[in-house]
């Protein structure tokens, strides 16, 4: 017998000795924090009159990220999704192939490789990363898919199977390496949906840097924000060349005449949003210090809850803990809903994790595995506040 009113005042109790403001106002999931750099960088955008697509800012934003992350180069962009929609389009990746997605992301994931003429194939997450399960994704390519000629073709559609995007859970560094070696095996493409996963790391690598490419977001909840903004990772020059190529409309440079080779994109950042982000990567080492606290306190004080745990990083992984995560233990998971209202009405404020992406009415028909597996996870997971001002020493 599971006593419900037991299990909510439990974690209650638990959360209110890490949130120790908590009778002061609602605490919220991610809270932007800014210092007067900003301020003054923002002055300076403004002043010089450049605030758009030209103006100083948005190079030295691309070279810091670049230096942070160690990538060799950076493109900064409008956001997070036209990143990844632009890193499809530099990729050179058969139209109308599947790109492998996990099923539990965001849907910007899906959303950008649809945009960009793919069809997203849904795949397992597992609860050791939170990221795709290679022991599924090995089994299930097995299964369902063979060469022919130079490309995977999935035996069940006609259609190539191209690419695969791993994406970084809550800041947590998927299981690359396996990953990796299998999509040697099979030749798929590797472009890491970093979004969340500013700051974190794996085996020190920064987490986007190990493969084709990764993307970035610096929206407002993310760890660090350019109001709205995002950017692609990579090492590879003519990835690189191509995507600021198309980025700006597909302009030749060295051209007078308004002259285009292509069709582009025009989702270069503004230098104003790049001036934001440039301040705002000042103190991003302070707040990954803070928001691994945060982390350490809330899975310590939960060491003892009965009724489930908070993820903790994998060994090698130094994650930036973007948001908080209470997986609950199998038996409870049909209380979910009522813990996530409970700790709403006392002012914390809680959320699922996103609806599985299998499970939309625009993917209803998109290719997928079994994904029970899935399911059962995503009905387990609570996010919890993660604002590195939560964090009280
Ligand atoms: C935030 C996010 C994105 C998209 O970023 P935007 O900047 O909001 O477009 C993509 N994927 C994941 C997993 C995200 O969390």
């Amino acid at each position: 017998m599971i006593r419900e009113n037991e299990v909510f005042e439990d974690l209650l109790w638990r959360l209110s000795r890490v949130y120790s403001d908590i009778d002061k106002a609602p605490i919220h999931l991610h809270e932007p924090e800014f210092s007067d750099t900003e301020k003054e960088y923002l002055s300076n955008c403004i002043d010089s009159g450049f605030v758009s697509s030209v103006g100083k800012y948005v190079e030295e934003f691309e070279d810091c990220i670049a230096r942070y992350t160690g990538s060799k180069y950076a493109v900064s962009v409008v956001n997070g999704t036209s990143a990844l929609q632009l890193a499809l389009a530099s990729s050179d990746l058969p139209k109308g192939s599947e790109i492998l997605i996990p099923s539990m992301s965001f849907v910007a994931t899906a959303n950008a490789a649809v945009h960009g003429g793919f069809i997203p194939h849904f795949v397992n997450s597992n609860e050791k990363s939170l990221g795709i399960d290679p022991i599924k994704l090995e089994a299930y390519l097995n299964k369902i898919s063979h060469y022919s000629g130079k490309s995977l073709t999935n035996i069940n559609t006609g259609r190539v199977i191209s690419a695969i995007i791993p994406m970084h859970c809550f800041g947590h560094p998927v299981e690359l390496e396996s990953l990796t070696t299998i999509c040697e095996k099979f030749r798929l493409t590797i472009i890491e949906d970093a979004a969340e996963a500013l700051g974190s790391f794996n085996l020190s690598h920064h987490c986007g840097t190990q493969s084709h490419c990764g993307i970035l977001s610096f929206n407002g909840n993310k760890i660090v924000t350019t109001g709205g903004g995002g950017a692609i990772l990579t090492n590879n020059q003519d990835l690189y060349l191509r995507a600021k190529h198309l980025s700006t409309t597909a302009r030749i440079s060295q051209s007078t005449e308004f002259e285009h080779d292509e069709i582009g994109y025009n989702f270069r950042m503004p230098s104003i949003n790049a001036a934001l982000g440039l301040g705002q990567m000042k103190t991003l080492e302070d707040k990954i210090t803070r928001k691994r606290n945060l982390a350490l306190k809330l899975i310590k004080n939960n060491e003892e809850f009965k009724h489930g745990y908070f993820y903790k990083e994998r060994d090698g992984c130094c994650s930036n803990y973007w948001l908080n995560t209470l997986i609950l233990h199998p038996d409870v998971a049909f209380l979910r809903e009522k813990i996530i209202k409970f700790l709403n009405a006392n002012k914390i404020f809680a959320r699922p994790c996103w609806k599985p992406l299998h499970l939309l009415p625009m993917f209803r028909e998109s290719p997928r595995d079994n994904l029970k597996q899935t399911e059962g996870l995503v009905n387990r997971i609570i996010n919890v506040p993660s604002s590195p001002q939560l964090y009280k020493p």
